[in-house]
């Protein structure tokens, strides 16, 4: 016998006792010869989000049209914001939907800058996501560099110790934030030690969750997180562009103060008021209105994982991601694939990383679905990374095996050498 048809053997076993394995219906997957790892960028769309969305469009706004203001639209924020607070271990009226994520970090990170003005460093690092570096950037120059960024690197490029953030903080830092999940080479932090860090050194604490919120359990109370941001649309499939999250610690919402003053962060935005008196709770951090039919396909996914349970989840992708591990270790590391993500299950989020000299032209011979009758997706990210998601809700371990048996044949066959380098917009 084969050792790929043993794999296979051995993937569709574990399928058939995945515990999880009745979700994958409840996604739209009408391709089955797409193998989607991506998950980790762009969600599945879960089906009753199609339903969810046309009473949004035909009867709420189509027939009730402003009705559905009162009705329905002015709490969903706070509604669904309350929903994803129960994914990541924080209480009702601390989690809000609004804007993106990287607003939604600038309206964060100022607020806490002002909050501790005698404090002028935030430290992060390079395994963040280039957006929020970016923004960090902008507010540094925007403070005419009063404020300063020290960013933390990583001598492997796959992880970076706590010793090392510790190392970094002191007494002028007012605020560590960092990718709970590094959305490159996976690499998880340790949450709640590494929150104890900041705390001990008097400076606040900012998680951007966009790559663990919906894919690995997550307790911010308990930690005593101050601060947090993130995705809808990764892990919790809710759809492209859906607005993001933004959380802030119960005890410490009145003492900031938010600095995009919008009317929907308003005490009572429908006094209309000329004066702006902030909102007592969450609700302050909210600007103006929200983009409603992106924030109803949001319910849906959150709905699922919320059923799943995130500990059953966690542990399926740590099945998944073992899984492609040994296979990796089996069939693609003498091929010139190598591991760019943590062996240490416990320091990895629910993705992996692979380096490969030819990482851009294989991804294409990946996507292209005349090579073996499957296009697999995951992304490319520059220079030589193959990144593959995997989301417990809808993946399964034939999806690894196959995803492995192509990346195998695309290198023996060097059927990568058909395709050229260019780039499109989006990798
Ligand atoms: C995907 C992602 C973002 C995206 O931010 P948007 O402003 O919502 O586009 C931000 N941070 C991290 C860590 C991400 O993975």
């Amino acid at each position: 016998m084969m050792k790929s048809d043993f794999c296979l053997g051995k993937a569709k076993e574990l399928d058939g006792k995945d515990p999880l394995k009745q979700y994958r219906g409840q996604f739209v997957i009408d391709d089955p010869s797409v193998i989607y790892l991506d998950g980790n960028s762009l969600g599945r769309l879960p089906k009753t989000t199609m339903s969810i969305l046309e009473n949004t469009i035909k009867r709420q706004w189509g027939a009730d049209l402003i009705d559905s203001w009162n009705k329905d639209w002015i709490y969903k924020s706070a509604v669904i914001g309350d929903k994803i607070a129960r994914l990541i271990g924080a209480e009702p009226g601390e989690v809000i939907i609004s804007d993106n994520t990287s607003t939604n970090l600038f309206k964060l990170v100022t607020a806490a800058l002002n909050y501790l003005p005698g404090r002028s460093t935030i430290v992060s690092d390079v395994f963040n996501f280039p957006s929020d570096l970016y923004i960090l950037q902008g507010l540094i120059a925007e403070s005419k560099n009063r404020v300063k960024l020290k960013l933390i690197g990583s001598a492997d490029e796959i992880t970076i110790s706590d010793n090392e953030i510790l190392k970094n903080l002191n007494k002028n830092t007012c605020l560590l934030t960092l990718s709970h999940v590094a959305y490159k080479s996976a690499f998880m932090y340790d949450l709640p030690k590494v929150t104890r860090m900041a705390h001990e050194a008097g400076a606040l604490m900012l998680w951007d969750l966009s790559h663990s919120a919906g894919a690995v359990p997550i307790d911010l109370k308990s930690s005593g997180v101050d601060l947090a941001v993130g995705c809808t649309y990764k892990y919790m499939n809710g759809g492209p562009g859906a607005p993001a999250f933004l959380y802030v610690r119960k005890t410490l919402q009145k003492k900031l103060r938010p600095t995009i003053q919008g009317w929907f962060g308003e005490a009572n935005p429908f006094t209309f008021s000329l004066n702006y008196t902030p909102d007592h709770g969450i609700r302050r951090f909210l600007t103006g209105t929200p983009p409603v039919l992106s924030l109803s396909s949001i319910e849906p996914g959150v709905d699922i994982l919320l059923n799943a349970g995130m500990e059953q989840i966690r542990k399926k992708s740590l099945a998944l991601s073992e899984f492609f591990i040994e296979l990796w270790k089996d069939e693609l590391e003498t091929l010139g694939f190598r591991l760019a993500s943590p062996l240490d299950y416990r320091q990895r989020g629910s993705h992996l990383s692979l380096k490969h000299d030819e990482a851009f032209r294989i991804v294409k011979a990946l996507v292209d679905p005349s090579f073996l009758g499957k296009k697999v997706v995951p992304d490319f990210r520059t220079p030589d990374n193959i990144r593959l998601g995997f989301a417990p809700l809808y993946n399964t371990f034939e999806d690894i095996q196959s995803a492995v048996q192509k990346l195998k044949e695309i290198v023996r066959n060097r059927w990568f050498e058909k395709f050229d380098d260019t780039k499109g917009p989006v990798t």
